[in-house]
């Protein structure tokens, strides 16, 4: 059994960070205190809430820390965007989103649509892009809400969000909800251009624990509740706030602004991207064009070869990525994502996705550099189908 833990899973969750831990730590354990309570306790915690709010405010370009609400997750902030624009805007009973989005979004936009909305689902082409005419033909005066992702947790493609934001405003009166949730933390976020209306992140995604999310709601937007109760996050969001994971997502952020680890991180991609597509039946999943995907995703299909199988060998030898997105592996069709890019069944069923993060190291990926070509060559000797042997 090996020692190693080199872990390329990052867009599945992250690792907790030393500094977010300690960030959080004297919450857990001196600090204690409902922030609703008049007394100096209650006090002291609702100006850890502040100054978190600042800090994911400041990550998103926001222009004021009101306009970030703390939640339980990504789902839910997406969840409550959805649902909160159309419970606003009860006439208005359509709804336009994409084919790749994760399941918070695609999951909710199908029971909606069982549910007697009217919802178009945007195709993407083979490079995993969006066709932004077919957006601007689909509005309508009765879309109550569009939502976009900004980045695809399996292939790392971006959307671009400043681009549709304005297509949006300028063609209805729709809101605009982008899910950035394996976005934030990697690329830059601006909500600051003022094309979206709302947008949601998720802790565990950028180093900080799960069990804590946000949703950016521009001022002036009208947004009805998902969760409802006391008055937590200015009556917007009920339930006694998380305090230890509230500091955490603050600090989460913060470390975000890192640009150096971001450019070692894209470094690395690059490299690693680069060497794998030289093995023979490779090819890249998303546009090859670096500047349209997230700097730390290589999602790879090794065609006619199970992923499952790639992925129990590289976890023999302690490397720890996915099939396709984490939320669908044991399942044994194409994902939704790489379906609506046209990948060929036997390329899809190949698909590993390497997510690298901020611990990874020039030796890990040169480990698995070394150990990958074996594994592929063991496996594509094994597989029934007729192709050029690596
Ligand atoms: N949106 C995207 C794009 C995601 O990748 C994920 C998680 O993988 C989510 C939403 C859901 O976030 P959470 O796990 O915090 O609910």
């Amino acid at each position: 059994m090996t020692e190693r833990n080199i872990y390329l899973d990052n867009n599945a969750t992250t690792r907790v960070a030393p500094e977010v831990f300690e960030a959080m730590r004297p919450y857990l354990t001196d600090f204690y205190g409902n922030p609703s309570s008049a007394h100096t306790l209650g006090q002291r915690m609702r100006a850890a809430i502040e100054r978190a709010r600042e800090q994911v405010a400041e990550l998103l370009g926001a222009g004021a820390a009101s306009e970030i609400a703390f939640t339980s997750c990504g789902s839910e902030s997406d969840n409550w965007a959805i649902r909160g624009a159309l419970e606003a805007s009860p006439e208005k009973r359509h709804l336009i989103t994409t084919r790749v989005e994760h399941e918070a979004v695609r999951v909710l936009c199908e029971r909606l649509e069982r549910g007697g909305y009217e919802v178009t689902w945007l195709d993407i082409d083979e490079q995993g892009l969006l066709d932004l005419d077919a957006l601007h033909a689909a509005l309508r005066p009765d879309t109550a809400i569009v939502s976009v992702m900004l980045a695809n947790n399996e292939t790392g493609v971006l959307f671009p969000i400043d681009e549709i934001g304005r297509i949006v405003r300028e063609n209805s009166d729709a809101l605009f909800h982008v899910d950035a949730v394996q976005a934030a933390g990697k690329i830059p976020i601006d909500v600051s251009r003022r094309s979206v209306d709302l947008l949601a992140i998720s802790g565990h995604k950028l180093h900080a624990p799960a069990g804590i999310g946000a949703l950016y709601v521009r001022q002036g937007v009208e947004l009805s509740p998902l969760i409802i109760g006391g008055k937590q996050e200015s009556g917007r969001r009920a339930g006694t706030s998380a305090v230890p994971y509230i500091v955490a997502l603050g600090r989460a952020c913060e470390l975000a602004q890192d640009a150096e680890a971001h450019e070692r991180i894209r470094r690395l991609r690059d490299h690693f991207e680069d060497t794998i597509l030289k093995i023979p039946n490779t090819r890249l999943n998303g546009t090859a064009d670096r500047e349209l995907r997230l700097p730390n995703t290589a999602n790879i299909s090794f065609e006619h070869i199970e992923g499952e199988s790639i992925l129990a060998h590289l976890d023999e030898h302690g490397i720890y990525v996915s099939t396709g997105s984490a939320c669908n592996s044991g399942a044994h069709v194409s994902s939704p994502t790489l379906r609506a890019m046209n990948v060929p069944y036997t390329a899809a069923q190949g698909s590993i996705r390497f997510s690298l993060g901020r611990y990874n190291t020039a030796e890990e990926i040169d480990y698995t550099l070394e150990v990958l070509p074996g594994i592929i060559n063991r496996l594509a000797e094994m597989s029934p189908y007729e192709f050029n042997r690596p």
